[in-house]
């Protein structure tokens, strides 16, 4: 497609603590810089102590700071954000030993008239609608999702798996984070979905991409938190939309 109308772009972000946790450590914001470009980016914290709501605001924040002072390319910004927020996590944890240990996952989706990019760490995840149809965009950095790849277990079973929500990769583990950077097509009408674990894990893809398919961001948003709640709500669920105008 030609030049991207991003101002044009619909978006929503919702975040709900489910019916089983006491806190919500998930977190997800959206920032606009002066060039138009766009981003959203979710994080999914882990670690007692409040940890994993400090690992998560930090990330979220970070990320956010980073693309609205960076000028550069989409791919280098990204890789500096993600950075920045992994060392910033790690500092955080040395000064504050209540917070050792702490971790994040962290998914970002970013929008520029130039076209769009995701960067993952972790199991929170990207998605794409089309026609009808959802693409996964991330690769999950985790034990069960290594797993299936390999042909080792089914992908029904990962979803029971008790080591499901081990992770490979995660900011504030190490210094030093390999964080995937992709360049993502991008089309008239399509629809992007970021998502923590509480949502993906509840629900089959194409329930995902059947609301995504057929509501407006906003509403999306509210309905895949709801169904997600009905349907155990085991996790925190949050939950990031962006529909492209256009049929
Ligand atoms: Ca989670």
């Amino acid at each position: 497609m030609g030049t991207l109308d991003v101002a044009a772009i619909e978006t929503a972000s919702g975040t709900d603590v489910g019916r089983v946790r006491a806190v919500n450590q998930d977190r997800c914001e959206e920032f606009q810089i002066s060039t138009g470009a766009r981003l959203l980016v979710l994080a999914d914290g882990m670690g007692g102590h409040a940890g994993g709501e400090h690992a998560s605001r930090i990330a979220v924040d970070t990320i956010g700071e980073v693309f609205c002072n960076e000028r550069g390319e989409a791919v280098l910004t990204l890789r500096r954000a993600f950075d920045a927020a992994n060392e910033a996590i790690l500092r955080e944890a040395r000064h504050r030993s209540e917070l050792h240990g702490m971790g994040t996952t962290a998914v970002a989706l970013l929008i520029s008239p130039d076209g769009a990019w995701t960067a993952n760490v972790g199991d929170s995840r990207a998605y794409r609608v089309r026609d009808m149809e959802i693409d996964l965009l991330t690769e999950d950095h985790s034990v069960v999702f290594e797993a299936v790849r390999l042909g080792r277990i089914t992908p029904s079973e990962a979803r029971t798996h008790p080591l499901r929500n081990r992770l490979l990769r995660c900011l504030g583990l190490e210094s030093g984070v390999s964080v995937d950077v992709e360049h993502v097509d991008i089309a008239c009408g399509d629809r992007f979905l970021l998502c923590s674990d509480g949502l993906w894990g509840e629900l089959e893809e194409r329930e995902l991409c059947a609301v995504l398919a057929t509501e407006r961001p906003d509403d999306a948003v509210r309905i895949l938190i709801e169904r997600a709640n009905e349907s155990g709500g085991e996790d925190n669920i949050t939950v990031q939309v962006a529909a492209i105008p256009g049929s």
